[in-house]
């Protein structure tokens, strides 16, 4: 049997009907049921250029008379424009007309497309396509993903894939706005005002070193992630939890881009934030009074990263004075154990006894 996929646009004026496409089928096995992925690209491509055109169609016709007067424009040359769409490239018409009689300023002619398309290329949602995945794997591979999957034009590649991706890069940092300066926080009355907020928003920031190419040595790059606690209201829906990045000794904004993270879900300054980090002098710079209601800890993990190395040395010691040394082995043991259940205070004094015992030169808190 075969399959005729047709496409009716229905307007004003009647109809229009376009053949998209025809599917043979003859014997059914398991790879013939259904249609394959080469007749769904050849299938949503013919959709696309159809109803693509005909929008254009329309859209020109609702143009065709000047608004002041009434008359019809004449046509000065017909021209088409190609853009490149998720489901394949699409030729739409871009013809150039005359200005009316009635009208004296302004150029003597002009596209009517040009109002909507803005000399466009490629359609929103296919540089949205092509961004997110050129952001998370090599752009070849990008390439090869699209084309596997969709009908996008045979034309697209590595290299425009590339170019899209730093223009849309650009243009979002240009959204970020000015860099927010520290302790900049909305008046008390104003924050009494503030409906109840949301769960507390946590956000976890470490800094990692990296080596530059080209022999320009290391530097440093923090990166975090955003998390939500709850929703007050029932029913509504948690935002995802948002990922950062920036290079602190380059980026000249990391305070807004970590603020503008957060609003984006949702954060109002009357919320309870918690900056979890390694307490690094870098890191701490980038959250530094960006919240009003924040509170800074010191992860777990780095906690736990200092203990241990104070236990390889305290080793060092038991070999030479076993008595002094498995004494300050518990101590240790017991900080540990105090700073898990936020005795704070215990922990400092108990630190400061191991300093005085083993007669060591103070050491940096940790
Ligand atoms: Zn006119």
């Amino acid at each position: 049997m075969t399959f005729r996929v047709e496409v009716v646009c229905l307007h004003e004026g009647g109809e229009q009907r376009c053949s998209v496409a025809e599917l043979d089928r003859a014997e059914l096995v398991l790879e013939t049921l259904g249609i394959s992925v080469a007749e769904g690209k050849s299938t949503l491509h013919g959709i696309q250029e159809f109803v693509a055109v005909q929008q254009v169609i329309e859209d020109l016709r609702r143009k065709r008379v000047c608004p002041a007067c009434g008359r019809r424009y004449h046509s000065k040359d017909a021209g088409t424009h190609t853009i490149k769409t998720v489901f394949g490239a699409v030729e739409v018409p871009n013809p150039r007309w005359e200005r009316c009689p009635c009208q004296t300023e302004g150029p003597r002619t002009f596209r009517p497309a040009t109002a909507w398309l803005q000399e466009a290329r490629t359609s929103p949602e296919l540089l949205y396509l092509e961004t997110k995945w050129a952001s998370l794997i090599p752009f070849e591979k990008v390439v090869d993903l699209l084309k596997e999957v969709l009908p996008v034009a045979e034309a697209t590649n590595s290299q425009t894939v590339r170019e899209h991706l730093h223009a849309v890069a650009e243009r979002i940092e240009q959204e970020l706005g000015e860099e927010r300066p520290p302790r900049d926080f909305a008046t008390v009355e104003s924050i009494a005002e503030l409906p109840l907020p949301e769960g507390p928003i946590t956000v976890g920031i470490d800094g990692g070193y990296v080596r530059a190419s080209h022999k320009q040595g290391n530097f440093e790059v923090i990166a975090g992630r955003s998390v939500v606690a709850f929703r007050r209201k029932e029913g509504d829906s948690v935002p995802p939890p948002k990922c950062f990045g920036f290079v602190q000794t380059y980026d000249q904004k990391p305070r807004q881009r970590v603020w503008e993270v957060m609003k984006s879900q949702g954060m109002q300054e009357n919320q309870q934030a918690v900056f979890m980090s390694d307490g690094g002098e870098d890191v701490r710079q980038a959250q530094e009074y960006l919240h009003p209601n924040s509170e800074h800890l010191l992860d777990w993990f780095h906690i736990t990263m200092r203990l241990t190395v104070l236990q390889q040395q305290v080793k060092t010691l038991q070999a030479d004075r076993p008595e002094e040394g498995s004494a300050s082995s518990k101590q240790i043991v017991s900080i540990k154990h105090l700073l898990w259940h936020g005795n704070v205070d215990e922990a400092l004094d108990r630190i400061d006894n191991l300093l005085m015992a083993i007669n060591a030169q103070p050491l940096e808190k940790v």
